[in-house]
């Protein structure tokens, strides 16, 4: 791996962000080594490419996590120009010991100490919780901020693990966007459509005093037919997904292609798009079955339907799968559907169809 921090024979620490491409090919007589694994590394200084340290060829080193490029070496560096801008306390790649990682930047603020990771290579979802927790079991926060490789318009699985959620943003995420120097917010993320899309604010350092939610459009009538039929022919198909929930709709006197329009939202938190409706159904029967529901018991239906939501390492599960419920609540609330007293629901009916057709007919007139 590539870094810019190394420990000459002295154990003296040298930033090759600290001097110039003359210097360095001065300082590259001497010796090197990692600071993490204590392997000899060497200094390299190219013309266009940042000088930095790298293992030679075939080194295993257990802080290793990046086969880092250019990007995320200049993403560094910028990170760093940043937080000399805002005056803040950080250095470059300090090895933990404890739990064996190094982040990009360690931030100190009074008591606090801060991770930044610039995340510009493929990174699976256990790896990434993993190295979360690490942080966290040392006491420290971490903040990842995405590059290029996930700047593309079409979102995947990849992106959505490093979802975060406050108050004020919704769920959001960081990117830095390294050509243009800037640091970027995501917010406000949420699903719509179908098939699933992701649509997004983004606002950069100097407008995040001037965040709003944004205002969604009710979805149109066709896409909730489109949705309606989607549900149908899956229905007709048989899949294995479909057929409990069918079930128990069918044990309540309904019909799962009769959904309630209820449960066809416009836009949601990141959630696989199908999965939106048909946990929605369950949130419905459920309501249904109970008369009133409490939060406790809410908390039971989510750690049943877990599997439903997405695996998202950086946020607290428990919460994020609250928060989904009392926000699909509240919307039926306004619906008439359930109504509320303090932290209590009351169910209060839907408008279920017969069937698919039926649906189609009331969306139709
Ligand atoms: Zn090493």
């Amino acid at each position: 791996m590539k870094m810019l921090v190394a420990q000459n024979a002295q154990q003296k620490y040298l930033n090759c962000l600290t001097y110039s491409r003359p210097q360095l090919r001065q300082l590259q007589q001497q010796a090197y080594t990692c600071p993490a694994c204590q392997q000899p590394v060497m200094l390299k200084v190219g013309t266009t490419m940042q000088p930095h340290f790298a293992h030679f060829a075939g080194a295993a080193c257990h802080a290793a996590t990046e086969g880092e490029t250019a990007e995320h070496l200049a993403g560094k560096a910028l990170l760093g120009q940043l937080c000399r801008r805002w005056q803040v306390t950080f250095a470059y790649e300090v090895y933990l010991p404890a739990i064996q990682q190094r982040p990009d930047l360690l931030l100190s603020i009074g008591h606090r100490r801060i991770a930044l990771e610039f995340q510009c290579s493929p990174i699976t979802v256990p790896r990434l919780q993993a190295r979360t927790q690490g942080y966290h079991q040392i006491g420290y926060q971490v903040i990842w901020i995405l590059g290029q490789r996930y700047q593309r318009q079409q979102w995947r699985q990849s992106n959505h693990a490093f979802l975060q959620y406050a108050l004020k943003w919704g769920w959001y995420q960081w990117h830095l966007v390294v050509a243009r120097s800037e640091l970027r917010l995501l917010h406000h993320i949420a699903h719509s459509g179908y098939p699933q899309q992701t649509s997004f604010q983004v606002s950069t350092l100097s407008q995040l005093q001037h965040i709003t939610p944004p205002q969604r459009p009710p979805l149109s009538v066709a896409a909730l037919l489109n949705e309606s039929r989607q549900l149908y022919y899956k229905l007709g198909q048989a899949a294995p997904e479909l057929q409990q929930l069918q079930q128990a709709c069918y044990l309540k006197g309904h019909h799962l292609a009769g959904t309630p329009l209820c449960c066809h939202q416009a836009s949601m938190p990141p959630l696989n798009r199908r999965a939106i409706v048909l946990l929605q159904v369950r949130l419905l029967l459920f309501c249904e079955q109970l008369g009133q529901v409490t939060l406790a018991q809410l908390r039971q239906f989510c750690w049943q339907n877990a599997r439903a939501f997405y695996c998202l390492p950086l946020v607290d599960e428990q919460f994020w799968y609250l928060q989904w419920c009392v926000q699909t609540l509240k919307n039926w609330q306004r619906q008439g559907i359930v109504t509320a007293q303090e932290t209590e629901w009351h169910y209060q009916g839907a408008q279920w169809y017969g069937d698919y057709f039926a649906k189609q007919r009331a969306l139709l007139k």
